[in-house]
């Protein structure tokens, strides 16, 4: 079950989408953000997406680390978001897996993307709107996680996906090279959808005083935030 709050959320994928894919490393010195990553995760933070990386974390159920030492990852990649002013909001890790050795961790969870878990969990937690929020990830596998969490979803194609296995929910709303091209979709779907519901409230206006809307100008130029009349409140 979606649950829906008031703030925007891009979901991102760890390896291969955010830093260089290193399998099963913990070791804050082989973290390295991929290009574009800095700046894409500052027009995402502009446009109102609060950032939050979702991420498969199998070596903890195959017992190649223990699930403490992704706190080291954590601090390391907020180090790196920082330095380029943005915060994470949150991390979501999946340590599970079917074939794992770790008693607890060895299941079949609700979390390991392709499944939602990561995303609608921390929904609920950080009161995320899904159906305003995006996944950008670099296998299908995100974008089904996205897409079942009722999110749309960007595929960062740089060669992870070997399988491109198609499906309900595999189909991504747009396929780019770099992260920062990822965000620049985003952004300009946010713009969009913001103008279609100025274009709305326009015509709406329209038709409770009876007169004819002017739908081309007003569609052309940036609507009117929804917040300026309440800012200026007492
Ligand atoms: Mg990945
Ligand atoms: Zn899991």
């Amino acid at each position: 079950m979606a649950v829906t709050g008031r703030r925007r959320a891009a979901f991102i994928d760890k390896d291969g989408t955010l830093i260089d894919d290193v399998p099963y490393n913990v070791d804050p010195a082989r973290v390295t953000l991929l290009p574009g990553v800095a700046e894409g995760l500052r027009s995402l933070q502009r446009a109102g997406y609060v950032p939050v990386i979702v991420s498969n974390q199998p070596g903890v159920a195959l017992g190649h680390f223990e699930y403490s030492a992704l706190r080291a990852i954590e601090v390391c990649i907020d180090a790196l978001a920082g330095a380029a002013g943005v915060t994470i909001a949150a991390y979501a890790w999946c340590p599970h897996h079917p074939a794992g050795v770790r008693p607890g961790y060895a299941v079949a969870c609700e979390c390991r993307k392709p499944a939602p878990g990561l995303l609608t969990d921390a929904a609920a937690q950080h009161g995320l709107d899904l159906r305003n929020s995006w996944m950008i990830g670099d296998i299908l596998d995100d974008i089904e996680a996205g897409h079942r969490a009722g999110c749309r979803a960007v595929l960062v194609d740089r060669g992870g996906e070997t399988q491109w296995q198609r499906g309900p929910g595999r189909t991504p709303e747009a396929v780019v090279s770099r992260f920062d091209h990822a965000a620049a979709f985003i952004a300009a779907a946010a713009r969009r959808r913001r103008d279609r519901v100025a274009g709305d409230a326009v015509r709406a206006a329209a038709a409770l005083h009876g007169t004819a809307a002017p739908l081309g100008e007003r569609l052309e130029g940036e609507p009117v935030p929804q917040h300026a009349a309440r800012r200026r409140a007492p």
